[in-house]
């Protein structure tokens, strides 16, 4: 069998050679041919096109029945319809199936090099702990979840190789869209491949552990589970218990095999749901993290001078502890040091897997069964989402987030009472007896984060990462938890749900479907378009591409009908031609519209797309990015300008909006600056010239004529610093109220809070009176210039807090949200928060959208 040397002509973990994705596919490939222990396949695309590769590796006797193993997996996983004996005996007679991704952040770039040695060595070793590992164990090896990412790291790092920029920063996100934050959309799943691994996951394997590689540590050599508080309390305690045991047994490994370095319950919690390893939490596997140093091909000397006293939790780098036994004293690393840690770890965890292989099997069965009795005897018992929504395709969606997570969803066939309460037929039920409970209900109830302090009295501990998610809130989801026994009709939904567009014919007639679809002729005429979901604006962009006129109406005449809210959109369709394209286009995006008369009623302005700039900076960012994929989501077209771009000026012939994405405004104007000194340990360069630098004081100026000549400038929270740091004028009487104080009197990290919106105002069209910001350090705004209109203001201090954790709510309470701002002929909508934060809050997204077209007067 062809060890990975004999393939690549290096050995993966060489001093400076880094496999690309061709190479490691082309191995994998050999290796299956080879070997009747080891079948690869592909389970779908990259967003960029490339195979997401599956190596299945167990002994030839396990692959040839297959089938049956992956069936006992998702039988025991799944739990329904069976008994605790059948569970026993599918347990005895099963495998345990053990998932091990690489590469997911490319840039950690020693696990993708050492999928090649671990698929080797598990096909071929002889020893008797590895037989005994093919025996028991089912190995699902992914040897990268992010082939494009691996593509463009080994691209950048071999361009750089032997120059001054050698392992300087990528200038761009090694995810097309996400970057890093690939690893925090796995319960939102957006991106092509989160999909893909969404459906290996909970639809095709159900693992009872997954093991996620990372690389992130220092001065530890590797950090390996058990995770530190704080605990996530929908985490069934069997899967945590697990999860010690499995950290337990790879923590021994280390020790015995000498390996110094590793730490434990340091840093990486339990707490959030959304990233690979703590998703798969709340579907009962036991996931594990590792964050091994050193992630470059180049060999670097780590100084203990160099090394803190104390690691941010208090452990003592130099002195043993109990987390941290046996420190490490610095030295010199290679990749090949960083590649035989991730082995360890790897081979940690496939032994403790052959070894518990039954009571792992049944373990996912038990935790499951006991979570769907928990859903039975505790409330909530379910959550309702009735029809009645402000935004019905966004609520379809959330449905549809949940069950291509594994959720079970039911839908009401005849209107049920529960909690007092009548619910209509077609409501959507989320019954929480469920195996995966915990992944539905954590989606649908608020996070309240424990109030963590570095000491009694002392500054908050930011979480490792969001405090609060709560989707349904973020999506605009109306969703009403049951918190009593109810009877009602329920059918399991199959496919995800979809939303019907209707067309309404009379003023006061409100059509059931059959009806709408017998009105639904294709009549030329006005119709009037409900702005409320957000799938409006992608109908809307379909019909203005198609040569439509739209106008937008910015009050509700007298003579209106119910169509007529604030910011409807008046298409007109001149043609019966016309009119099937809004038809279709209404029945594609299940949005509601009205079909008022003759064209001649209306006396608007035509809008047409703005002509949209989308700010790149070169210190990629994630922001930009997600901003980029939602843009692309509801079909507005947009040109990237860059900083080359934008000091070239006259911005005002080119584009009518400039987007500028969270970043602060030391990184705009300055991007990577020529005197930068190293951001992280390890080896580390300048970027090329070509990358360094920012907007820099020709482009502020060019920014600044922009919008005084008449340009919309959209800043999103950190960079709504920019103008008001920068701009002048109005800008000097806008100033953030919560951004100076400390930590003790004001602390919100990512969490969601509630905002009021005036809805009359053009900004907030179609947005619900109360909706939910996303907020993450963000901004709360004050002036007091009677120009600038307030769009959006933070709830009332006992209100504000949605989800998350918040400290010194009336500091933030009542302070503007959103602001927009005119300056000389132009405006800034400045954001105090994320109005599209990692894709995911549906309920803001209409703030970005309405700013997005301009009246077409002249052209
Ligand atoms: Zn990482």
């Amino acid at each position: 069998m062809p060890a990975p040397a004999g393939v690549l002509g290096f050995t993966p973990g060489d001093d400076y050679k880094l496999a690309d994705f061709s190479q490691i596919k082309d191995y994998f490939e050999k290796l299956d041919a080879a070997s009747d222990r080891v079948m690869v396949s592909s389970a779908g695309k990259s967003t960029e096109g490339r195979d997401m590769l599956v190596a299945v590796i167990s002994s030839d006797a396990n692959l040839r029945e297959l089938a049956r193993y992956k069936d006992i997996a998702r039988r025991l996983a799944r739990v329904h319809g069976l008994s605790d004996a059948d569970a026993h005996a599918l347990a005895a007679e099963g495998k345990a199936i053990v998932w091990i991704d690489n590469g997911l952040h490319a840039s950690e770039v020693a696990s993708a090099q050492q999928a090649m040695t671990l698929a080797w060595r598990v096909a071929t070793d002889e020893s008797p702990e590895m037989r005994a590992v093919r025996d028991n164990v089912i190995l699902v090896l992914l040897p990268t979840i992010n082939p494009d990412g691996l593509d463009k790291v080994v691209d950048w790092y071999r361009r750089t190789l032997n120059t001054p920029h050698q392992d300087s920063a990528m200038p761009w996100l090694y995810q097309k869209y996400i970057g890093h934050d690939n690893n925090r959309d796995f319960y939102m799943q957006t991106q092509a491949e989160t999909r893909v691994l969404s459906h290996l996951l909970y639809e095709e394997w159900l693992p009872e552990i997954l093991y996620n590689q990372h690389q992130g540590t220092w001065p530890p050599r590797i950090f390996v589970p058990p995770f530190p508080d704080p605990f996530n309390p929908n985490i069934d305690p069997l899967i945590m218990r697990s999860i010690d045991l499995v950290g337990g047994a790879m923590l021994r490994r280390f020790e015995s095999e000498g390996k110094d370095g590793v730490i434990s319950r340091h840093e990486f919690s339990t707490w959030y749901d959304g990233s690979i390893r703590t998703t798969a939490y709340f579907h009962n596997i036991v996931g594990i993290l590792t964050e091994t140093g050193h992630a470059s091909a180049t060999p670097y000397t780590y100084a203990r001078a160099d090394f803190p006293r104390e690691l941010d939790d208090g452990i003592s780098t130099s002195e043993p502890s109990t987390n941290y036994p046996n420190p490490w004293k610095g030295g010199t690393l290679h990749l090949k040091d960083a590649v035989d840690y991730m082995l360890t770890g790897s081979l940690g965890v496939l032994d403790v897997a052959a070894k518990y292989r039954e009571s792992f099997l049944y373990g996912i069965y038990q935790v499951g069964a006991r979570q769907i009795e928990k859903g039975k005897s505790d409330a909530p018992r379910a959550y309702v989402i009735p029809p009645q929504q402000h935004d019905l395709p966004a609520a379809a969606l959330f449905v549809e987030t949940l069950m291509r997570g594994g959720g079970e969803v039911h839908r009401a066939d005849t209107p049920f009472t529960a909690d007092g309460k009548v619910y209509d037929a077609g409501s959507w039920v989320v019954r929480l007896d469920q195996p995966f409970r915990p992944f539905a209900k954590d989606l649908l109830e608020p996070q309240r984060y424990p109030d963590v302090r570095s000491s009694a009295g002392g500054t908050p501990v930011p979480p490792y990462d969001v405090a609060g998610w709560t989707l349904a809130y973020q999506m605009g989801v109306r969703a009403v938890a049951i918190q009593t026994p109810f009877d009602a009709m329920l059918t399991r939904l199959e496919n995800f749900p979809s939303v019907t567009g209707r067309i309404r014919t009379g003023p006061d007639s409100v059509q059931d479907e059959r009806n709408a679809r017998a009105h639904a002729i294709a009549a030329p005429g006005l119709y009037l378009l409900d702005p409320s979901a957000n799938q409006a604006f992608a109908a809307v962009n379909a019909l203005l591409a198609a040569g439509l006129s739209v106008s937008r109406a910015a009050t509700r005449p007298s003579d209106g009908g119910p169509g007529w809210t604030h910011g409807a959109f008046a298409v007109v369709a001149r043609t019966p031609a016309e009119a099937e394209l809004l038809t279709t286009a209404v029945r594609q995006h299940g949005v509601v519209a009205d079909l008022i008369g003759r064209p001649k009623v209306i006396a608007l302005p035509r809008i047409r797309p703005a002509r949209i700039a989308l700010y790149r900076s070169w210190i990629a960012n994630i922001d930009e990015g997600w901003t980029r994929w939602v843009l692309e989501q509801f079909g507005f077209q947009y040109t990237t300008v860059t900083n080359a771009d934008i000091q070239a000026g006259h911005l005002t012939d080119r584009f009518d909006v400039l987007i500028m994405p969270s970043q602060s405004p030391r990184a705009v104007l300055d991007g990577h600056r020529p005197d930068e000194t190293r951001s992280r340990q390890g080896p580390w360069n300048p970027v090329p010239v070509e990358y360094q630098g920012g907007i820099g004081e020709s482009g502020l100026a060019a920014l600044k004529t922009f919008v005084d000549a008449g340009g919309t400038l959209v800043a999103f929270d950190q960079a709504s610093d920019l103008a008001i740091e920068h701009f002048g004028g109005v800008f000097t009487r806008v100033h953030d109220a919560v951004q100076r104080l400390d930590e003790k009197t004001f602390f919100c990290p990512g969490s969601v809070l509630r905002i009021a919106v005036d809805t009359n105002a053009p900004a907030a069209f179609g947005m619900a009176p109360d909706a939910a910001a996303f907020f993450a350090g963000s901004r709360g705004f004050e002036t007091d210039d009677p120009s600038v209109v307030s769009v959006a203001r933070y709830a009332p201090a006992g209100e504000l807090l949605m989800s998350g954790w918040l400290l010194g709510a009336d500091k933030l309470a009542g302070r503007h949200a959103l602001l927009d701002v005119p300056y000389g002929k132009g405006r800034v909508l400045l954001f105090g928060f994320r109005p599209q934060f990692r894709g995911q809050p549906h309920g803001t997204f209409k703030l970005l959208f309405n700013a997005l077209y301009v009246k077409s007067v002249g052209r």
